[in-house]
């Protein structure tokens, strides 16, 4: 039987309760189809900061290195605001994803029909776009720095303290996303949408030139160009007709969470963060630790379970495993159960965490007899 190895790390606030859903999800469904699964529990964030001073240790980040995937819930929480930067718990996601050089963030955006009330856009009543963000290059990696410039503006004043942060991409960069971007195009609608803003930055035509030198790889592909301003307005009026996005670090960080904001909840968005194959993927839910909601057993369990089905597509290559997880959470929204974030309708049943596991696993369970 094949056997996989996978690194949970639960972090902080939520994330234990929402991982640990997803952990039973991934057993059960171990069973159903034939796999074994052999989990890791790792300190990551504020708690590893309680126990070890810091928020990854070399060890946490060397076992998650020596496993087929990591699952992870989240960090932070204000009972770590106030600590120098460089220790903070976000630190270890940054961390992790650099020591594991993941470059490739996937982002599906799925507005499930029976959710369709909670989407904020009118008459928008379906979405299944896939965002594929650049990771590890761009502004956020790029040179930045400060300094004193005694040019003057033209009225007079002297300019003073001033700062610079700088958008960086070399075509291989460019490349090794962008045919992500046309491979994930292919498994899908055969339809790519390249986010840039072109008439204006230098880094953005190089863009282009590899988009257009790739393209010829992926003839079945029907690629086409938007600026960033034009695309955050275009998600809104037809986010229908986009399939797949691929754009730099920063452009994608924004459009995700637009897009993540049309899909209704926060609470039902799971993310997939990857490197070059073979070398074990990082799966969480978009949502942070919510502190606000931790140990009241309320929190949404689904955009977690989600993630794991993606770590089963995409990590394992556990593809009909991954299908039977996203059918068992669309039949649960279909039959009307939903945890407090998107509830909206009367006649919604209204459930907490673990409820809304079981009942996953019970439709689960259905497909296993
Ligand atoms: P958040 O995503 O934790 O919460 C935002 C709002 O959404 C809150 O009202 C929360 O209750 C709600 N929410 C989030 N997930 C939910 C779920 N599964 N079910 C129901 N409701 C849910 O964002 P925040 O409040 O800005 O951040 C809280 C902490 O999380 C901070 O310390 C922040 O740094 C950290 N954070 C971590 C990550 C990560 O680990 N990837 C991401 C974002 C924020």
């Amino acid at each position: 039987m094949t056997k996989y190895k996978i690194a949970v790390v639960p972090g902080d606030g939520i994330g234990p309760e929402v991982v640990a859903s997803g952990v039973e999800v991934l057993k059960a469904v171990a069973g159903i189809c034939d796999f074994e699964l052999e989990f890791t529990e790792l300190l990551a964030g504020g708690c590893s900061i309680d126990k070890n001073g810091v928020p990854l240790t070399d060890e946490t980040l060397e076992a998650c290195k020596n496993s087929d995937a990591v699952l992870l819930g989240a960090v932070g929480g204000p009972k770590w605001d106030n600590i120098p930067n460089n220790l903070r718990p976000e630190k270890a996601l940054l961390n992790l994803r650099k020591g594991l050089n993941l470059y490739s963030n996937l982002r599906p955006a799925l507005l499930y029909e029976p959710l369709a009330d909670a989407c904020p856009v009118k008459n928008v009543k379906s979405m299944d776009i896939l965002i594929v963000r650049e990771l590890t290059g761009g502004m956020y990696f790029g040179d930045r720095g400060r300094f004193q410039s005694e040019d003057k503006l033209v009225e007079g004043t002297v300019k003073g303290l001033s700062a610079y942060d700088t958008e960086c991409y070399s075509t291989a960069e460019i490349r090794r996303i962008v045919k992500e971007g046309f491979r994930y195009a292919m498994g899908r609608n055969k339809k790519l949408t390249v986010v840039d803003k072109a008439n204006v930055l230098e880094s953005s035509r190089l863009w282009r030139e590899v988009v257009n030198e790739e393209a010829s790889n992926y003839p079945e592909v029907a690629v086409d160009f938007l600026y960033i301003d034009n695309a955050t307005m275009q998600l809104i009026s037809r986010p229908q007709s986009f399939d797949v996005i691929v754009t730099s670090n920063m452009f994608g960080d924004i459009l995700s969470d637009e897009a993540g904001e049309i899909t209704g909840s926060i609470g039902m968005l799971p993310s997939a963060s990857l490197g070059v194959p073979g070398t074990p993927g990082m799966y969480e839910p978009v949502h942070g630790s919510a502190p606000d909601i931790a140990g009241k057993g309320i929190a949404n369990p689904l955009a977690t379970i989600l993630s794991c089905a993606m770590l089963l597509k995409w990590s394992l290559n556990e593809v009909h495993a991954s299908d039977l997880i996203e059918n068992a959470v669309l039949k649960v929204l279909e039959l009307g159960y939903r945890s407090k974030d998107i509830a909206g309708k009367d006649d919604d049943k209204i459930v907490g965490t673990n409820e809304m596991t079981r009942l996953v696993l019970d439709e689960l369970n259905k497909v296993g007899k």
